[in-house]
């Protein structure tokens, strides 16, 4: 059976195709979000596939991850996940049509003979072939009751060419490639007799996944001629190192996409910054999902690894922070100030306080610690430097600076800039001497967006009172 949305045959068909062993990592999320471009580019469709028939490494907490992940990073797909393992009969029949087309044998080999085989491999330094012994033996001679593995009959002459989208024309020769298994003595199929059974059925016609996976595509396409089905287009793409150039591993950030979220990356940054990695389109850096979308092609893909650079994420994510809405964006704080719903005087002057936030935030995570002091209760804790600060001198200022800022006439950042800038003048101080005493009774701390800001963010009420609280502070 072909699934119901090839029937329609829309022009190009994408898929993701994750074993659920883990994390969604940086490397597949690339991979999903390159199908997921590609789809939308050519008004195709993108759908998911779980490899899941290794049963004793896939697991639903890894589906859940992958699932969450990319609905997080927003790559929809189309209909259902389709899970591999479910499909294990049409996998069984494919296999048994080559049989009976005479295109596959059943192999009786001993798993001692084929260890023979490996070690013989292994002394003349090369890679186990599996050498034919059953490809031409008369199924007569077989042992009794053993359940012989189907292979491939594959072609031993000539070669097999794929003409990858992102590598160019690659070529084999046959002779290096041996019979492979199709299905287990025990019945169950192989990646790669699974892999094209299910991209077949689900009418992929595209194939875009990591450069890993080059060489199974020769034999997948031996396999495709073998069905006589077309052979779907490849493309793979090289794999995400490190910034020092080896193979990305946890050290470099080869983390799972959760692990990006709790860091404090917005989904828009960590999208962007992974269609840079492997793809171009000339000097642009900032991309958004819609431009993306409308540029997105396999020539623009690069051929060599790209460098996974933490600190490039970092200020792409600074970049989207800077650019999203301010309500956007205390909807992701406010949950995470406070477990209980806030006043609105309190969303308000957040949402007040937002625009100088985000402009010295870098990470969600950055943007929260900074803007904590907005939504915090009275009196306010004190940091170290806060306490520094706050020395008789300051506290007397303070104290002086009250009324004032009490008797301003509006509550704005220049008339209160105005005043304290007065008040400096008429002191004969620095406007640090007043503004960093004012920064750490209104913030508890000693850094902090522009105290004017601060202060018409958080209202004349709430500022008065915070001075206040300083000031009537004992033991300071
Ligand atoms: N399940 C394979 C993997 O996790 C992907 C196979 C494919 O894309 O063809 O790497």
């Amino acid at each position: 059976m072909r699934y119901n949305f090839a029937m329609s045959t829309p022009a190009i068909i994408t898929r993701f195709a994750p074993s659920p062993t883990g994390a969604l990592h940086v490397g597949g999320a690339r991979t999903a979000l390159f199908n997921w471009l590609y789809a939308r580019h050519h008004d195709g469709k993108f759908l998911l596939r779980i490899e899941d028939t290794d049963r004793k490494r896939s697991s639903e907490a890894a589906l859940k991850a992958i699932m969450d992940g990319l609905s997080w990073l927003g790559l929809d797909w189309e209909g259902g996940a389709v899970s591999q393992y479910s499909r294990a009969s049409a996998h069984a029949e494919a296999a048994q049509k080559l049989l009976a087309e005479g295109k596959a044998y059943p192999c009786y080999c001993s798993p001692e003979e084929l260890a023979e085989m490996r070690d013989t491999a292994k002394k003349e330094g090369r890679s186990m072939r599996y050498d034919g012994r059953w490809r031409g033996r008369d199924p007569s001679k077989a042992p009794k009751n053993v359940s012989p593995a189907i292979r491939l009959k594959a072609p031993r002459d000539g070669e097999t060419h794929i003409k990858d989208l992102v590598q160019g024309e690659v070529t084999v020769a046959n002779k290096q490639l041996d019979d492979m298994v199709l299905l287990r003595a025990d019945g169950t199929p192989t990646y790669m007799l699974a892999v094209v059974v299910d991209d077949h059925e689900m009418g992929v016609t595209h194939v875009i996944r990591g450069d890993d996976h080059l060489t199974n595509a020769f034999r997948q396409t031996q396999l495709y001629v073998a069905l006589g089905w077309e052979t779907p287009e490849f493309a793979h793409i090289p794999l995400i190192h490190g910034a020092d150039g080896a193979k990305l591993s946890k050290r470099h950030g080869a983390l799972g996409v959760d692990a990006y979220r709790e860091m404090g990356f917005l989904p828009e940054a960590l999208r962007n910054y992974l269609l840079r990695l492997g793809w171009g389109h000339g000097d642009d850096e900032i991309i958004s999902t819609e431009q993306a979308v409308q540029w997105f092609d396999l020539d623009g893909a690069g051929k060599s690894p790209s460098r996974f650079d933490m600190d490039k994420l970092t200020n792409l994510n600074g970049h989207y922070l800077r650019a999203s809405a301010n309500e956007d964006l205390c909807a992701l704080v406010l949950p995470k100030l406070s477990e209980t719903p806030l006043s609105n005087a309190v969303r308000e002057r957040l949402l007040k306080g937002m625009p100088t936030l985000k402009n010295r935030a870098k990470t969600l995570v950055e943007l929260t610690e900074n803007a904590a002091f907005y939504v915090r209760e009275r009196p306010l804790p004190l940091n170290d430097r806060a306490k520094k600060i706050l020395d008789a001198d300051a506290l007397d200022r303070l104290r002086a600076i009250h009324h004032p800022l009490a008797g301003l006439d509006a509550w704005s950042v220049e008339a209160i800039e105005d005043a304290i800038r007065r008040f400096a003048d008429a002191q004969e101080i620095k406007l640090g001497a007043i503004a960093q005493p004012l920064r750490a009774a209104l913030t508890g701390a000693g850094v902090s967006p522009g105290v004017f800001e601060v202060m018409e963010a958080l209202g004349r009420g709430e500022s008065l009172a915070r001075i206040e609280d300083a000031f009537n502070m004992k033991n300071q």
